[in-house]
């Protein structure tokens, strides 16, 4: 879609909001990393039954390529391309959701030419909203850092944890990358790795008596005790700013021992909580800031299990994040509502290029009975450029994400009709997702 056409759905669709009564808001943005059709439809049918989200009101594709990329139905299935040039990374994606402009793989929060964009945790802050993010991968990973940083390359992670920490108006920060602990859950010996947390310096400030101030004088509360999670989520110990690392090195549970083929949850690091713990957590300490709020969860290590070509692991972890879908939006039905809390469920890219087939093309994943591994097969160990669902809940949006459909894509309908026929095919762009919760959080005036 052109820049000119957005400006003009931006205007249109910003006056009918201002037109309507203010009341609170609240934003949700839940990114599965990595997770396409094949992964949703794996894990579904290992588990015999569908994740919430399917049966949200509204879903479109999303097309995910970079600046330097494209999407057209009529190249994506001319072949059979498991290692596409145009897939993103998910730095360029996490800016494209978290800024609304397409940019170069990796950069975070960077036009091409390497300015800094606003971003939506700015864009909520001076909403007066409160803010967080949660991942299940390290606190300072791409998507985490496309909401709230800027830099000129993903890898930066000591200094994109230092403006999270130091610079930025975030409330809330969860996610794994813990210096002194394993993926196991066990103290390290050696090999401390600290550039997640911000370095060293930053770590011992996090955990001193003084504490790490930021930006707004507020001392971040550190938590790294799974019970510490589990008391926050149960609402029995409430911060208001906190900063919860997990006990894990990089992923909460992905990158543990053991047979990553198969699907085992009965051995986890014990160590780390679940994201839905996580996010029920950070519900909790944003709504406690008496301020609507803007919260993203990501599934980070989707992507990880992808990348690997693990099947369990694949399904574990989106297993997880749809736990964490479900935990939100029972919060959502109980302490918020539909109305008040807009819930955005959506993927980066596709990771893997998983089908069903290894010898048939475009094979969807196949079931073969709960409790049993679906057919599946990874034809990559990259991304991919197929575009990924965007599932969305809540009131007054419908006719907006009409408005912003670029095209139709009846080939990949047809294919994933069989497990979900709400798909017309009609796709939308990962820019959009960004246009979407800006006009949302706009209305909003800081007061519940
Ligand atoms: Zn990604």
């Amino acid at each position: 879609m052109s820049k000119h056409l957005r400006m003009q759905i931006l205007a249109f669709w910003l006056i009918l909001f201002f037109a309507a009564p203010l009341a609170a808001k609240n934003l949700i943005l839940m990114i599965s990393d990595g997770m396409g059709f094949g992964t949703v439809m794996a894990t579904a049918y290992f588990h015999g039954e569908k994740p919430i989200y399917t049966a949200f009101p509204e879903k479109y594709l999303v097309t995910t390529h970079p600046a330097t990329g494209a999407y057209t139905p009529e190249s994506e299935w001319k072949g059979f391309d498991p290692q596409p040039s145009q897939a993103t990374d998910s730095a360029a994606a996490a800016t494209a959701m978290g800024t609304g402009v397409k940019t170069l793989p990796g950069r975070i929060g960077t036009n091409p030419y390497g300015l800094p964009l606003p971003n939506i945790v700015e864009i909520a802050t001076d909403q007066g909203m409160a803010t967080g993010l949660v991942t299940s991968v390290p606190i300072s990973h791409a998507t985490p850092a496309g909401m709230v940083a800027h830099d000129l390359s993903r890898n930066n992670y000591e200094k994109i944890a230092q403006e999270m920490l130091y610079a930025s108006d975030l409330d809330v920060l969860m996610g794994a990358g813990h210096p002194l602990y394993d993926n196991n859950g066990n103290l390290k010996t050696s090999g401390q790795e600290y550039k997640y947390v911000g370095g060293e310096g930053v770590f011992q400030q996090l955990r001193s008596k003084k504490g790490l101030i930021a930006k707004d004088g507020r001392t971040w509360h550190f938590m790294d005790a799974k019970a510490d999670f589990e008391a926050l989520a149960r609402g029995d110990q409430i911060h208001t700013k906190v900063l919860g690392l997990a006990r894990a090195a990089t992923t909460l549970q992905q990158a543990r021992s053991g047979d990553r083929q198969l699907v085992d949850r009965s051995t986890p690091n014990p160590e780390a909580p679940s994201l839905a713990v996580m996010s029920r957590g950070a519900l909790n300490a944003l709504s406690a800031n008496g301020k609507n709020f803007f919260l993203m969860v990501e599934g980070g290590a989707v992507d990880w299990a992808a990348h690997s070509n693990e099947k369990g692991r694949l399904i574990e972890e989106q297993r997880d994040f749809n736990e964490a879908v479900a935990a939100v939006a029972d919060w959502v039905e109980n302490r918020s509502s539909w109305k008040e809390t807009l819930l955005i469920v959506t993927s980066d890219h596709e990771c893997g290029y998983l089908w069903g087939s290894e010898s048939r093309t475009f094979t969807p994943v196949q079931d073969r009975g709960a409790g049993n591994m679906p057919e599946m097969v990874f034809h990559s160990r990259l991304h991919s450029n197929l575009p990924v669902p965007l599932y969305v809940k809540g009131e007054g949006v419908s006719g907006l994400l009409k408005s912003l459909v670029d095209s139709r894509d009846s080939y990949f309908a047809g294919l994933i009709a069989g497990f979900d026929p709400d798909f017309t095919g009609e796709f939308i762009d990962n820019t959009d997702i960004f246009l979407l919760m800006q006009l949302w959080v706009s209305e909003d005036k800081g007061a519940p």
